[in-house]
C-alpha cells in the first residue's frame, strides 16, 4: 500500500493535537509490530511463554501510523518484541518514512533491535528510509553477554550489527544497556570505555518490574547516582543540557569531550511529568503508560469498520486519559498484565 496524495492531505488537514488531561503534549509513538523475540534475556524472557498476541498486517499498521501522524505524532520508533524477525519491515519502514508530519518535517523514524539480525538489515533499512537504530546490549564482554541472552555467539554477531549499523550511517547509535545488581554491573567502567573506543552514545537503564518471571526487587536495580559515581571515578563526566523537555537520558560527556553516556533513571527519577509518548501494542492496542493497567483496542474498532474520523475521535479520547505517573516500588504497585517484551520496549 503506496502512501497517496489524498491520504498525505488528509494527514495535514487540521485535526485537534495529541494532548492529554495534565497538558502534555504527546508526539512519541513506540509502535510493537511482534511480540516474538529470537533472544531469552534473563531479565526480560523467561523462554517459556513464546509469542502471546497476533500480529497485525503491515498495511494495518501503517494504517494506524498514520492515524496517530494527523494527530501530530512526529517521532515513530518501531520494536517488539524483536522488530527484525518481522517479514515486511523493511516496506513498513519504507512507506512511513514517505509520510509528512504536521511539523513540516519528515517522520523521524526509529528502530530498538537486539541487532542480531541488523549486520544483513541495516543497510535496506537505511535505504529505506530509517533514521537512527537504538541496540540492547547488556554487556561487553562475550560471557556476560551471552549468559544474559542464552544465545551462543551472540555477542560477536551483536558487535557485527553494530558496525553495519554504523557504515549504514543509522547514527547516532545509541545503546541501550539494562543494569542489574549482581549480573552485570561489573560492566559499567567497560561500557563508558566502550562509548569511546566505538563512537556509540551508552544508555544505562534502570531496570523495571516488567519481566516475564519474578526477578525485581529495589535491591537489583543500580540507581543513577552510582552509575555516575562510578564512571567518574574512571574519567570525569561532565553534564549536557537537555536537547528537548521530554528527553528521558540524563546526557553526560567526558571531560576531553569523547563519548557519550546516558542515563534513564525511571525507578530513581521518574521522568513523567515530561512524557510524550504512548504506545501502540503489535495486536493494535494503545497503552498510554507502559505502566497502564488498562488498553484501548483501537484495532479492534478499525476491524469493525470504523471511519478514519471515528478512529481518530477515539484515539483523542483515549490520549486524554493518559496516567499522570507510574506507581513503581509504591505500596500497592500492580505490575502490568504484558510484559515488557509484550508491550512493545
Ligand atoms: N528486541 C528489541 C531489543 O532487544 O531492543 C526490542 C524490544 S526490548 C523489550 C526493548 C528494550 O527494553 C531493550 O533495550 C531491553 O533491554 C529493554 N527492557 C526489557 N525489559 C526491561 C525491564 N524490565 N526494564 C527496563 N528495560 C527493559
Amino acid at each position: 500500500m503506496a502512501v497517496s496524495s489524498p491520504e498525505i492531505s488528509s494527514i495535514l488537514t487540521p485535526h485537534p493535537r495529541l494532548t492529554d488531561s495534565h497538558g502534555r503534549i504527546i508526539h512519541d509513538l513506540r509502535v510493537s509490530i511482534t511480540d516474538r523475540c529470537n533472544y531469552k534475556c534473563v531479565y526480560c524472557r523467561t523462554g517459556e511463554m513464546g509469542a502471546q498476541y497476533p500480529e497485525l498486517g503491515i498495511d494495518e499498521y501503517l494504517r494506524l501510523i498514520k492515524l496517530f501522524v494527523s494527530l501530530g505524532i512526529s517521532k515513530v520508533r518501531l520494536t517488539g518484541g524483536e522488530p527484525l524477525l518481522r517479514r515486511g519491515l523493511v516496506d513498513l519502514v519504507r512507506q512511513l518514512s514517505a509520510l509528512p508530519t504536521l511539523t513540516g518535517g519528515p517522520l523521524d523514524l526509529a528502530l530498538t533491535t537486539n541487532g542480531h539480525l541488523l549486520d544483513e538489515l541495516a543497510a535496506p533499512l537505511k535505504a529505506a528510509g530509517l533514521n537512527r537504530v537504538t541496540v540492547s546490549m547488556d554487556a561487553v564482554d562475550a560471557p556476560t553477554f551471552e549468559r544474559i541472552t542464552h544465545v551462543p555467539g551472540s555477542f560477536q554477531t551483536v558487535l557485527a550489527g553494530i558496525r553495519a549499523a554504523r557504515a549504514a550511517g543509522l547514527t547516532p547509535l545509541k545503546i541501550n544497556c539494562v543494569l542489574l545488581r549482581g549480573f552485570n554491573d561489573s560492566q559499567i567502567e567497560g561500557f563508558a570505555r566502550f562509548a569511546r573506543e566505538e563512537n556509540v552514545v551508552v544508555r544505562f537503564i534502570e531496570f523495571m518490574p516488567l519481566e516475564e518471571g519474578r526477578l525485581w526487587t529495589p535491591e537489583i536495580v543500580v540507581p543513577l547516582a552510582e552509575i555516575v559515581a562510578r564512571i567518574g571515578r574512571l574519567l570525569p563526566l561532565v553534564k549536557l543540557p537537555p536537547r528537548e523537555a521530554s528527553e528521558t537520558a540524563q546526557r553526560y560527556t567526558f571531560k576531553d569531550g569523547v563519548g557519550e553516556i546516558g542515563i534513564i533513571a525511571p525507578v530513581s527519577q521518574a521522568f513523567c511529568g515530561a512524557c510524550s509518548r504512548v504506545r501502540l501494542t503489535s495486536d493494535g492496542k494503545i497503552r498510554t503508560c507502559l505502566f497502564s493497567q488498562v488498553e484501548h483496542d483501537l484495532y479492534g474498532r478499525l476491524r469493525s469498520g470504523e471511519t478514519n474520523a471515528e478512529l481518530r475521535t477515539y484515539i483523542l479520547r483515549t490520549v486524554q486519559e493518559k496516567e499522570a505517573r507510574h506507581h513503581m516500588g509504591e505500596p500497592g504497585f500492580l505490575k502490568p498484565s504484558r510484559s515488557m517484551v509484550h508491550i512493545g520496549g
